[in-house]
């Protein structure tokens, strides 16, 4: 009796719990390009084609090793546009009585699989370190969830980084080190780009018909098969890994990648395990290739945050969704979608999303979402925004990062303070000020720079939930030290703002 076995567009990894669980004599794989999935959020056109392409090889390659593969391709007349659709339509061409799938990274997928008319058997997506009900027995009775003491207890775990019970150098987290302003005048390797092949190419002509949205889709760099995310890999480690912890939190203007990894995509696809990352790292570590502080701070953006927010993903399950602990209720400004705007460095974060699907970590954090988290955006749109914007963008990963990092909306579960900041902290950290229409040293008046005004307005309209929090205690101290009448100035200024992004007026 055939049996099917459903591989979604990020579960593109040879040994799945559900093709693991199959038995290639008997049963067929389904694959299906969907509208029903490219039109849930308006998916940037990169994200589309690196997902579509990747699945095509993908089924190339089970063809090659003797898998039957049902495979629905966008534009195929019988496609029903949905998975559950596609799901039901092999069945009656096979007789299939029972689905093996994978658990889906999305809530909505998770449900679909739930309300298909046929025994569906959903496995654990065992690709990540850390299980889902290993991660509810170590958040079981804690009053918060601290991401570092997770990260340490991974680290005993996987062995990675350790000398006996111990971690190597002495020392769990090596930030200190890390995390340096931004040096304009260095030269950096520029990750190479990936040329495309006639999939790729066909997929990006589909694209470009079916697709018309905020992004744009050439010149595409990504790689989209195994071969070339492991080329990825030691390429980063050869050139960019050695300089990414110190620059783990810079802006450059024209430095979009500086010495990021680059390997999301790859990772959130299942092109590659977070095992092997890891191991390719410390061992560049033992060789004396890189620092300790790089292979630290890389390894513990992989086994702790990466592992600690899939754990909170499937802990909090999909209320987790709905969360808006500041009753933030903004529309998100036009600016996030190309609109015109005279703050540097948001028009470079949009700028480069638009063009690469890509920002890195901190241009995600402290620009686009402390703008958004200043302004009070609706949390619901911002999760929408991220969602779809970003090539690595997957919910079971955007969505802790968006609604609990970043715009604080679960009330601090993820965070124990908002990570908010004027704009001195983007001047610091990158070179966008000093070009700007805006002044980042003016507190108060028409160019005084937009975060400046609206981080004590967050402050001031939050009072009584974030005053008693002794981390912020030193912020409001300085808040209220301030004279009444400038006080009076910076509020009145931060309103202007929101009044001009309430009327669609440029910011
Ligand atoms: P690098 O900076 O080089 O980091 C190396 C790797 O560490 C990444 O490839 C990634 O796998 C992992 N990593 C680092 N930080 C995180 C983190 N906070 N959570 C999970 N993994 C992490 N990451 C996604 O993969 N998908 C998303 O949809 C996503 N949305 C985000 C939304 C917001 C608001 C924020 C603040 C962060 C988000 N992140 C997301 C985390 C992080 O920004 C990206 O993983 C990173 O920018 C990817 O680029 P990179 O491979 O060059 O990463
Ligand atoms: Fe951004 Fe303010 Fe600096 Fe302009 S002055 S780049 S708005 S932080």
């Amino acid at each position: 009796m055939v049996r099917l076995v459903l591989v979604l567009g990020d579960q593109l990894t040879p040994d799945i719990a559900a093709l693991r669980a199959a038995d290639k004599a008997h049963d067929m794989v389904v694959m299906a390009e969907v509208m029903g999935e490219g039109t849930s959020v308006p998916h940037h056109p990169q994200k589309i084609a690196l997902i579509l392409s990747a699945m095509r090889k993908f089924a190339v390659w089970l063809r090659e090793k003797g898998w039957q593969v049902a495979y629905s391709r966008l534009d195929d007349p019988e496609n029903s546009q949905s998975i559950q659709g596609e799901i039901l339509r092999r069945a009656s061409e096979t007789g299939a009585v029972e689905v093996l799938a994978t658990k889906p990274g999305e809530w909505r997928l998770v449900a679909a699989l739930q309300d298909i008319p046929l025994p569906v058997r959903v496995l654990e997506d065992d690709r990540f370190l850390c299980s889902e009900a290993e991660f509810a027995a170590w958040a079981g009775g804690r009053k918060q969830l601290r991401m570092e003491w997770f990260y340490r207890d991974m680290r005993r775990k996987t062995g990675l980084l350790m000398e006996g019970d111990q971690p190597a150098g002495g020392q769990w987290n090596f930030d200190h080190d890390n995390r340096k302003p931004a040096k304009a005048d260095l030269l950096r390797p520029r990750p190479s780009d990936f040329a495309t092949d006639a999939i790729v190419e066909e997929v990006l002509d589909l694209v470009e018909k079916r697709f018309d949205r905020f992004g744009r889709l050439r010149p595409f760099r990504w790689a989209t098969d195994r071969a070339g995310a492991l080329a990825a890999l030691a390429e980063f480690v050869a050139d960019r890994l050695p300089r990414f912890g110190e620059e783990q939190d810079a802006m450059l203007e024209g430095e979009p990648f500086l010495s990021h990894a680059l390997l999301s995509p790859y990772l959130n696809l299942g092109l590659l395990s977070p095992m092997e990352v890891c191991r390719a790292v410390e061992d560049a570590w033992k060789a004396g290739r890189v620092p300790l502080a790089a292979a630290e701070g890389f390894i513990r953006q992989i086994i702790g945050w990466r592992e600690y927010v899939r754990g909170i993903w499937g802990l909090r399950g999909p209320d987790y969704l709905q969360g808006n602990a500041l009753g933030h209720d903004r529309k998100l400004p036009p600016v996030y979608w190309g609109g015109e705007t005279r703050m540097a460095c948001m028009k470079a974060a949009v700028g480069q999303t638009r063009d690469l699907a890509y920002a890195h970590h901190i241009q995600r954090l402290m620009v686009t979402g402390n703008f958004a988290l200043l302004v009070g955006v609706d949390p619901a749109e911002v999760h929408e925004w991220y969602l779809s914007v970003y090539i690595d963008a997957f919910e079971w990963v955007e969505a802790p990062n968006t609604l609990g990092m970043s715009q604080f909306a679960d009330g601090g579960l993820l965070g124990s303070k908002p990570y908010v900041s004027s704009g001195a902290y983007i001047d610091r950290m990158s070179d966008h000020c000093g070009a700007c229409h805006y002044r980042v040293k003016e507190k108060t008046g028409e160019r005084a720079c937009p975060f400046n005004l609206l981080y004590w307005h967050f402050l001031d309209r939050h009072r009584d939930r974030f005053r008693p929090n002794p981390r912020m205690a030193q912020m409001y101290r300085v808040w209220d030290n301030m004279a009444a009448d400038h006080r009076a100035r910076v509020l009145a200024g931060a309103g202007a703002v929101l009044a001009r992004l309430e009327t669609g007026e440029v910011v």
